[in-house]
């Protein structure tokens, strides 16, 4: 099955986590995502064969939990580093969900609901 680009913005969190408490994540885990991502990105390019070899070159997968997670697939490998690191850091994630509707912001440090437009500058950072 192909993973399209819509499939992954249905997965805000696991982005939003993985991008910005990167340095939160294991050794392991960050090892398996970047597997993971080179591994997308050679399935959606003309030349794939450069970026799966930097999965071997770079040894993202010499540990067995990496290819735990790396065997997942694309998504519910994320999701599980993701989980994992909402699990062990809850403290030093923050969720920086919109005030009006809900939703989860771009950063931790948005300001500005990319969904609905709402601002709170006005509000002091946690
Ligand atoms: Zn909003």
């Amino acid at each position: 099955m192909d993973i399209t680009l819509e499939d992954l913005t249905r997965d805000p969190l696991s982005n939003y986590v993985i991008e910005h408490y990167h340095g939160l994540l294991t050794e392991v885990e960050q090892s398996a995502v970047s597997a993971l991502n080179l591994k997308f990105k050679s399935d959606h390019s003309s030349s794939p064969g450069l970026r799966l070899q930097l999965i071997e070159r770079r040894g993202l997968l010499a540990d067995p939990e990496a290819v735990r997670i790396f065997d997942m697939g694309y998504v519910r490998g994320r999701k599980e580093v993701r989980e994992n690191a909402l699990k062990r850091e809850p403290d030093q994630i923050f969720l920086n969900y919109c005030r009006k509707c809900q939703r989860l912001c771009r950063t931790p440090f948005a300001r500005m609901c990319v969904h609905c437009g709402y601002c709170w500058y006005d509000i002091p950072v946690e």
